[in-house]
Parts: structure tokens; sequence; C-alpha cells
């Protein structure tokens, strides 16, 4: 349920509203907007509620919110949230592109890719040091190091950065070091780690589950707003289905789907969804042209010898190539590319 409260409504009221509802054991959650207040009223309400908070001084309307996630849902957060980060804003006007290798690997493997991703548009750099691996056989990533690695790279070529935390005794750590916080589709329903993403105040990237639908991943979402971290970007990467030709299959409905029933940013990752770098490229344009804001891509300088997801990975040309032609896709939505900083005129 929300109460809107009235344009120019006094602080006072909406303390008094506020306590009412805590009175009953219920939560409150207030936004305040540019012309409204806004409090949600988290926990189980019932029905006759509605009445008591409409005719409180100060209300304008009272509507109940159908959806079991609250904090997450249009209903209750009408205006896109807009994610900012270091002058970027993701959910804007903006695409925004993420680019970078799916595991660091050493110095000159980021270095050179951050500079190639740079150059030809992408504006955060992307770099795995955790690693969530099938097999724990395979290479898991560089830890503490990688993240050292990403936050000099991230600084000498003026990119905000993100990386995956896979457990929530590494929340703090990995948030010394990067912008952005990528919870994994693995680790989507990991309560314990969404609520402790959720007390930091970084933005966090959060992929949809394996096999979740859109109630069970905007749920996840709600975990981490209800925490009171409202810098949530949501990332469609491909699900389970009965296909084994792709290495999972991107669901571009979710894109103008998400759009419709949460305010939260989407953006796509075509490379964890399609598993094969000739098929990136036109899923990135088929989710920019859906309405996405902004891409997750890996870039490799070397796919070949990529100790992690290479057959995805783009080479810097394909990556250029991709970057020439999302320009054109954008305009159709009325959306331009992100400028990377150090293009940006003081
Ligand atoms: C990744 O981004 O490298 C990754 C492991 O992604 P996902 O969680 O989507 O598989
Ligand atoms: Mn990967």
């Amino acid at each position: 349920m929300i109460v809107v409260m009235k344009a120019g409504c006094s602080q006072d009221e909406i303390s008094h509203i506020a306590t009412r509802i805590e009175d009953l054991g219920l939560k409150v959650h207030i936004s305040q907007g540019v012309e409204h207040t806004v409090i949600g009223v988290l926990g189980k309400v019932f029905p006759e509620l509605r009445d008591t908070l409409e005719l409180l001084p100060g209300v304008d309307q009272v509507i109940p919110v159908s959806k079991p996630y609250k904090l997450a849902s249009r209903e209750f957060h009408p205006r896109d949230t807009i994610v900012q980060l270091n002058g970027l804003t993701i959910g804007g006007d903006e695409i925004v592109v993420m680019a970078g290798p799916c595991a660091i690997e050493s110095e000159e493997q980021l270095l050179t890719t951050a500079q190639a991703v740079k150059a030809a548009g992408a504006t955060i750099l992307r770099g795995g040091a955790f690693k969530p691996r099938t097999s724990p056989y395979q290479f898991r990533g560089l830890g503490e190091s990688g993240l050292k690695l990403l936050a000099e790279v991230g600084k000498e070529t003026q990119m905000p950065t993100i990386s995956e935390v896979m457990a929530p005794n590494n929340v703090d750590l990995v948030a010394k070091y990067v912008d952005i916080l990528q919870i994994g589709a693995r680790n989507m329903q990991n309560f314990i780690l969404l609520d402790e993403v959720g007390k930091t105040k970084k933005p966090v990237l959060l992929k949809r589950g394996l096999s979740s639908n859109f109630q069970e991943w905007l749920l996840a979402a709600e975990y981490i707003l209800a925490q009171g971290n409202e810098q949530v970007i949501l990332c469609e990467r491909g699900i389970r289905t009965f296909e084994t030709y792709t290495r999972n299959t991107m669901d571009i409905s979710a894109i103008p789907i998400i759009e419709k029933v949460s305010h939260l940013p989407i953006i796509a990752d075509p490379s964890h969804a399609t598993g094969k770098w000739y098929l990136v490229s036109p899923l990135a344009l088929a989710a920019v042209a859906a309405g996405a804001d902004g891409l997750l891509i890996e870039v490799h300088p070397n796919p070949d010898i990529a100790l992690a997801d290479g057959p995805q990975s783009l080479t810097f040309d394909n990556f250029r190539l991709l970057m020439s032609q999302i320009p054109t896709i954008a305009k159709a939505r009325n959306r331009k590319l992100a400028i990377p900083s150090t293009m940006i005129k003081p």
C-alpha cells in the first residue's frame, strides 16, 4: 500500500502518518519526490487501513500495491530510478556500456582491454576477481589481487569499475575496490548476500537467476532496496530453456517487461546469454532496440587463450564494430551512448 501525500504537506503530517503506521507493527519507507512525498507501507496490510489513512491530514490518496514486491514496483515509484555514478547516469537518457574481460588475468591483459574498450566508447570497466565457476578445477579468479588491479586500471583509465561479490563476508572487501557490486546469476537468491550489499552505499547490479521468473528476480531486488540501498540495476543475462545451441536463452522480453513493472534500470548481458561471440553483437543491438539502459559485454585481447569465457568474448575489433552500430539503434529509442569521462568537457 502506498500513501501519496498532498503537494506542500508538512513534515509533521508525514511523521504523524509514519508513526500511525509503525504503531500497527508495519514498516514505512518514505520517498520524498520533487512534487509529492510517497509513504510506502510494508508488511501485512489489511484493507480497512486504506480508509483510516485516507482520512488523515495531508493525505492525497492511498493506493493498494498488488505486487508482492513493493519497493521495486512501478506502482510504488512511478518515475524511473536513475543511478548516479561519478557523473554517469544509469537509467536516464544515455546507454551505458560496461565492458572488459570475464576474469582479470594480469595487469597487461586488463590495461590493454580497458584502453581498447574505453577508446571504443565503453564507460564502465568490468572484470571478475571472484569467479563462480561450474567446476572447481577451472580458473576461479585472482581474488583481492585482481581487485587491486581493477582499482588501479580503473583509476588510470578514469573508468568506474564493476566486479562480482560472491560471499556475504566479502562485501566490504569488494566494496573497498569497486564502484558497482555485481551479484551473479547463481547468487540471485543468496538472501544474506542481498542483505549485505543492501547495507552498502554502492550501486548493485543484480543479474537474473539461471531459472528465475520476474517475480523472484524483483523480490531479490526488494531485499537490497529494503535495506535502504536504492541503487539497484537489473541485468538480463539469459535463462535456462530446453535449447542447447546457446549457453542460455536471451529473454529480450525481460527488458520491456521490467520497464513496465519496475522503476529500476535494466541492462542486458548478451555475452552470458548466448555463450558465442558471434551472437553477442546482434543480441546487444536487439537489447538496445528493446529499450535496455545499458549493456555488459565481455571483451578479451585474445579470446582463444582467455582463462574464462573465451568463446563468448569479443576481440577489440569486434567490440569497436558493435560500438559503432549502437548509436543508430539507440536513436530510434531517443537514446544516445554515454560519453567516456575524459571526453566530457569540463
Ligand atoms: C560474469 O559476469 O562473469 C558472470 C559469471 O555472469 P553470470 O552470473 O551472469 O553467469
Ligand atoms: Mn563470464
